[in-house]
């Protein structure tokens, strides 16, 4: 079976205080070689968190980044600088901050040239930059509709079906072995028939991964 990824997004959920108790109860996670596992935690967080986890498997990425290098970017969070704290990773165009950043296109065509790996969001298949994605970089992509972020629904195991071997088979047509996981509304229940899908390469779990209990049940499912 192939290696599943698991991301946690913590969005803005968790105070100082929660943030720091979730990652030091992650320290106990059981997690098997089946599972890869992220946690995203406040940007202000992300450097105790890392700490925190350094000597576990958990990686630990940023939620968003506005700039590869520095820049003048006044309360920006650059790729260099997350390098700086050994944060390896982005998620990039949630559809949280889709809203309020530089399209998704101009930011990957920063950090793309620069190989600093992510994981882009998207909604429907056109968002996907095919043409500047390769293999060098283990890009991540994740289906997030935006009606179920945060709603308690879930895309249907056939919708998810279709629009994953949707985006495979043009990533198989261009030669690319790039992840898919599927996000909105993933929790403890829903979570085994989404992982269990060959075309589902992993799951990106908001709400239910600020829950220890709850995430610890999602990690193990599979
Ligand atoms: C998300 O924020 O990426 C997400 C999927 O949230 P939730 O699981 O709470 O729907």
């Amino acid at each position: 079976m192939k290696q599943k990824i698991i991301i946690g997004n913590w969005k803005n959920y968790l105070s100082h205080k929660e943030s720091i108790s979730l990652a030091n109860s992650l320290l106990g996670l059981d997690t098997s070689d089946k599972t890869r596992v992220m946690v995203s935690p406040n940007h202000l967080y992300l450097n105790e968190v890392n700490q925190i986890l350094s000597t576990t498997d958990i990686e630990v990425i940023s939620q968003n980044l506005t700039s590869a290098e520095s820049k003048s970017d006044t309360g920006g969070i650059t790729a260099v600088n997350l390098k700086n704290i050994s944060i390896n990773r982005s998620l990039v165009a949630h559809s949280e901050t889709r809203i309020r950043e530089k399209t998704p296109q101009s930011i990957l065509l920063e950090i793309i040239p620069m190989g600093f790996p992510f994981v882009l969001c998207f909604e429907e298949i056109d968002q996907i930059p095919f043409d500047i994605l390769n293999d060098n970089l283990e890009i991540i992509l994740a289906y997030e509709p935006v009606w179920a972020i945060g709603t308690g629904e879930t895309a249907s195991i056939d919708h998810i079906n279709e629009i994953h071997s949707g985006v495979k088979s043009k990533l198989s047509k261009l030669g690319l072995n790039i992840p898919v996981l599927y996000g909105g509304s993933v929790n403890p229940s829903n979570c085994k028939e989404i992982l269990d899908s060959d075309n589902v390469d992993g799951v990106l779990v908001g709400g239910a991964s600020t829950k220890y209990d709850q995430f610890q049940e999602i990690v193990n499912s599979i």
